[in-house]
């Protein structure tokens, strides 16, 4: 008897051809790439065990095993997506769906759909409209109700007449670790006069704060009451997650203006608890161990974020030393640390084996080229190095950059368009840091290898209209996706065929190809949007390019 079907947004459950950052490829509207260009990059759909999910986004696997703290096994199902209904009966009481940017008004899919002026749905979006109405033939007639959470919440908040378009009975805002069951009995009774929780959602005014807003189709935990699991509230996965990820901290604490994640209590997983998770992985042939967290370098960090060396090597230690395992990155990390703590990197990849052939991917919002938007917005994610004394925000940027490659790191970049208060002379700024990184080699002649992916920040109240006519590109802001482009077309043609670490070599060429193919034209479109937007694309590609020389930072042996 299968009372609770949990499922994950597809977008989530694909492995993108293992080729990093591919991933963003579902933001992209689908009126700009072609659906069989997507299908093959997408990758095919995770292998099926009886109709279950062999491997599953890591949310939803959190959410299978705090269900089954107080569930038998035959009562919770991770299904896969093309078998969902085989196990929607008349006993199921709950499909929970998790998601990231249901609506495609995530600031990557809005910075495709601003750039190119499109009304066409991005594919996270359609392919969540697709997912709900699978659920909702596979329940019609049923008492199981459907009920959205995960990250993505915010976005159902913005837009809540997308909840009844959608068959969506309720959307859950938060996390959900230490209370899912009592959650899922509150929906499946009806809401009635529980106190436990609050009908409604948290959102944020201008200045950042926190406000709730009544909504019966929403439901948070009760205002008054605990926001946020404990760390022994937070269970073990207890079945392999995509592509190998496991958490190891929630919250960061860094501060920056626009970020939530640091509204979120720190809670740390200790080595042992991150090992038992990447034991479950490994015990289905996984050998990389991903660890996800906002901000890698502040795991256990110290007073002004300093990095705890210790607590950070222990963690790759550990996880190094499980037998099976034989690569690690994290996902996400800040620039800074690389920058000032050049030995630390250097001893890091030392534990993670990272080398010409085992290059370590992680993504790093590095935001703007502008000392004066860096210093507003996010003073500490430049520390322990200080904007003034240390040199440029650019200047810290490119020490770590070079640190990094040096160590057999690739950073991911992103930057923001559309900021608070940003200005062109901002916006160049970014530019020129992006050139300038373009161009930059290391001691050896290598070029500087890094990606930058512009994100684009629209205004709530456009969000909610979805009416982005008046959202108008300056040529600044075309700029900064002409460079981020750019970069990124030079770097498709150089890297596409070893991006990929398919195992099939076939597929592994067919991917490089496209990679390489995809980032040129993309660049050509980008062109004719700047041009046409009154880019002066010879100014574009030259700013800041003014042959100044950095010190490289010296790197111990
Ligand atoms: S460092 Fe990253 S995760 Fe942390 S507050 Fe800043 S933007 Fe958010």
């Amino acid at each position: 008897m299968v009372r609770f079907v949990l499922v994950a947004d597809s977008t989530l459950a694909r492995n993108y051809r293992s080729v990093p950052l591919l991933d963003f490829l579902a933001s992209a509207p689908t009126g700009a790439v072609p659906g069989s260009l997507y299908a093959f990059l997408r990758g095919p759909p995770p292998p099926d065990d009886h109709g279950r999910a062999a491997v599953a986004p890591y949310s939803i696997r959190k959410l299978e095993a705090a269900l089954l703290r107080d569930h038998k096994r035959e009562e919770v199902v991770v299904a896969h997506e093309d078998h969902l209904s085989e196990f929607v009966d008349d006993d199921t009481e709950v499909v929970g769906v998790t998601t990231m940017d249901p609506l495609g008004l995530g600031p990557l899919t809005m910075s495709y759909a601003v750039f190119f002026e499109t009304y066409s749905p991005a594919y996270v979006e359609r392919e969540f409209e697709y997912l709900l109405a699978r659920i909702n033939r596979a329940r019609a007639g049923k008492k199981a109700k459907l009920v959205v959470g995960g990250p993505g919440v915010w976005e159902l908040t913005v837009r809540p007449d997308e909840l009844d378009r959608n068959g969506i009975d309720y959307a859950f805002q938060g996390e959900s670790d230490d209370i899912l069951t009592d959650l899922f009995r509150y929906v499946t009774e009806g809401g009635g006069e529980n106190t436990g929780f609050f009908r409604g959602f948290q959102t944020f005014d201008g200045q950042f704060r926190k406000q709730w807003k009544a909504n019966s189709k929403f439901i948070s935990r009760y205002q008054f009451s605990k926001q946020f699991p404990k760390l022994e509230d937070i269970p073990d996965i207890v079945a392999p997650s995509t592509k190998g990820m496991v958490e190891v901290m929630r919250g960061c604490g860094i501060g920056c203006d626009f970020c939530e994640v640091t509204l979120r209590p720190l809670r740390y997983y200790p080595p042992e608890k991150v090992t038992r998770e990447i034991n479950v992985n490994v015990a289905a042939g996984m050998k990389n161990g991903w660890l996800h967290s906002d901000e890698i370098f502040a795991y256990e960090h110290g007073r002004n974020f300093v990095p705890n060396e210790e607590a950070i090597m222990e963690l790759f230690n550990a996880v190094m030393a499980i037998p099976g395992v034989t690569s690690s990155n994290p996902t996400h990390g800040r620039i800074s640390i690389p920058a000032a703590y050049p030995n630390l990197m250097r001893k890091l990849s030392r534990i993670i084996r990272a080398g010409p052939d085992n290059w370590v991917g992680v993504q790093m919002g590095i935001e703007t080229g502008s000392d004066r938007l860096a210093s507003e917005h996010m003073p500490n994610k430049t520390l322990p190095l200080r904007v003034g004394p240390d040199g440029s925000w650019a200047d810290i940027v490119w020490r770590g950059t070079y640190v990094m490659n040096k160590c057999y790191w690739r950073p991911a970049f992103t930057v923001q368009v559309g900021q608070a208060g940003e200005t062109p002379e901002d916006n160049w700024e970014t530019v020129a840091l992006i050139n300038r990184m373009s161009e930059s080699t290391l001691d050896n002649g290598a070029p500087f290898e890094f990606t930058v992916t512009p994100m684009q920040h629209v205004p709530l109240g456009l969000l909610k209209s979805r009416d982005f006519s008046s959202v108008r590109l300056d040529p600044s802001q075309l700029a900064v996706y002409y460079a981020s482009y750019r970069h990124l077309a030079k770097v498709a043609l150089r890297d596409a065929t070893r991006a990929s670490s398919d195992a099939n070599p076939a597929s592994r060429y067919v991917t490089g190809l496209m990679i390489a193919l995809g980032g040129w034209a993309m660049f050509r479109v980008v062109k004719r949007v700047c041009r046409r937007g009154g880019l002066d694309l010879e100014r574009a590609a030259r700013y800041g390019l003014d042959g100044r020389h950095l010190q490289a930072p010296v790197i111990p042996a």
